[in-house]
């Protein structure tokens, strides 16, 4: 089979200042680590039989027909502090496809070389953030939570200097799009009307047809915002770095850097090197994401005939992320705890537990899925002190009753939201270990782990497990 690709590239058909036309940069010698199968045949997309071949493709050295590469221009404040000129630094975007659901889908090659965009950085990928992106990412939509989508992994035989010489890498994303909340801020600090009206256009055709101008633009994005920061407290992920240009409009969850699961329960826990005062710390995340989204309710203003009407109409939208972020996280602690009515009182019970689990160092997902199985009582081992759960099961209980659910029926609804298995950070930091030796079976076995999270699988029962004393990984770095 010859590559085939049904490109068809509507960011490149907007005006040129969206962007720079820019190739990637072909690398030595390209060398296929993985190919997301399932998904090139989603995204309609014909591979060569030759490894080889697919490896040209997703390193940048061939094109397939139609491609339009261009490297995207956004700006964003970046921990608080405005950068006027962002953009793809290190990413090169081969186009857009419709997918087999009638879905249009970005295809970007990340760690594709230098663009106008890379100021200081050499527009490269290593090894570890690429396999990490992959990781991370399919895990997540294999969670069920909306997020961009890894294709390819790829090494390019060449060295990258970072602390050390490590080999480069490149990672195919696949995401819905890559606007972001910076690329409104880029268009909007440079008052460029026209560049947002059109951008508004499009994201709105693109994401929420529904959506009635930039007011209705701006309230579904803060719908879809309130929702992901929800699923990703539910599963116990932490961002660590929601700057407005790592914000998608979509509300995908997109650019997976300093990224992590927590292990044990902690509200306040942080694990990005950079993140030095706890912004993105894991309950930080809806604070932040109205932090940014009032950005985006800024960056619209321009459009609106009537500012001060829509100060007014905005600030009031924006201040709606409480209540539907609440709604939505609350609806996962519920369902986290086998409860599908609705009573007073079972935020309270959510909380105490939750508080307990962070007094007593529980592990969140062994903890949840314990509670989960045929035994509750089989928690308590994941609690420092097994009987700091003494006061609180009785009201579980006793709430359960009221409930009325079969014992059955509480199991199934419980598993099917607390994962068994996580991308938990030693693990990946293990595989990535193992792949600088060129060993990829940890890697492989890991990913192939997180395809079915919500299922008991004997054969993976090791990456159930909490890191020890000695694999607790504490902190992890920027994705560059
Ligand atoms: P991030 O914090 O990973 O979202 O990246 C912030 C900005 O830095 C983006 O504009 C990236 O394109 C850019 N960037 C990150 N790493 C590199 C690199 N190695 N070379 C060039 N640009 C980079
Ligand atoms: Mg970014």
């Amino acid at each position: 089979m010859t590559a085939h690709f049904p490109f068809d590239n509507s960011y490149a058909r907007l005006p040129e200042r969206f962007f720079t036309r820019q190739p990637p940069v072909p690398v030595t010698a390209p060398e296929l680590i993985a190919i997301n199968r399932p998904l090139a045949e989603d995204l309609n997309l014909s591979l060569p039989d030759d490894e080889d071949e697919i490896a040209a493709i997703f390193a940048g050295n061939s094109l397939p027909d139609g491609a339009t590469p261009i490297a995207q221009v956004y700006a964003g404040h970046q921990f608080g502090g405005w950068v006027p000129q962002l953009g793809d630094g290190r990413a090169v975007m081969l186009g857009e496809v419709v997918d087999r659901h009638g879905i249009r889908r970005d295809i970007q090659l990340k760690g594709a070389g230098r663009t106008p965009y890379s100021r200081m950085g050499d527009g490269r990928a290593w090894l570890g953030p690429v396999l990490r992106e992959y990781l991370v990412s399919e895990a997540m939509h294999a969670l069920g939570i909306p997020t961009t989508r890894a294709l390819a992994a790829v090494t390019t035989g060449e060295p990258v200097l970072r602390e050390a010489a490590f080999p480069g890498a490149i990672v195919t994303r696949v995401a819905t799009s890559h606007i972001r909340v910076g690329t409104f801020q880029y268009f909007a600090a440079r008052k460029d009307i026209e560049a947002l009206e059109a951008l508004t256009a499009h994201a709105i055709a693109r994401h929420y047809p529904e959506a009635d101008g930039p007011r209705g633009l701006l309230q579904a994005v803060i719908a879809a915002q309130a929702k992901l920061v929800a699923a990703w407290m539910a599963v116990g992920f932490i961002h660590g770095v929601m700057n407005t240009d790592n914000m998608s409009i979509a509300g995908e969850t997109i650019d997976y850097g300093p990224c992590a699961f927590m292990d044990a329960y902690h509200s306040e826990k942080v694990f990005s090197s950079i993140d030095q005062f706890g912004r993105y710390a894991y309950a930080n995340q809806p604070n932040v994401a109205v932090w940014n989204l009032a950005q985006l309710a800024t960056a619209l203003l321009p459009l609106m005939p009537d500012r001060d009407a829509a100060i007014e109409d905005f600030t009031s939208d924006v201040n709606q992320f409480p209540d539907l972020f609440n709604a939505a996280w609350h609806g996962r602690l519920r369902a986290k705890l086998g409860l599908a009515t609705e009573t007073e009182d079972d935020i309270a019970l959510a909380f105490d537990l939750l508080q307990i689990m962070e007094r007593q160092q529980a592990d969140f997902t062994r903890a949840f899925r314990a509670l989960s199985g045929p035994d509750p009582d089989a928690a308590k081992q994941e609690f420092a002190n097994p009987n700091a759960l003494d006061d609180w099961f009785p009201k579980w209980r006793a709430r359960l009753v009221a409930e009325g659910q079969s014992e059955a029926g509480r199991q199934q609804m419980m598993q099917a939201v607390n994962p068994v298995v996580i991308p938990r950070n030693h693990r990946v930091e293990e595989a990535i270990q193992a792949s600088i030796s060129g060993d990829y079976a940890p890697f492989l076995t890991l990913h192939e782990a997180l395809k079915r999270p919500y299922e008991e699988q004997s054969e993976f029962a090791a990456f159930q497990d909490a890191p020890e004393a000695g694999e607790e990984v504490r902190q992890t770095f920027c994705g560059t």
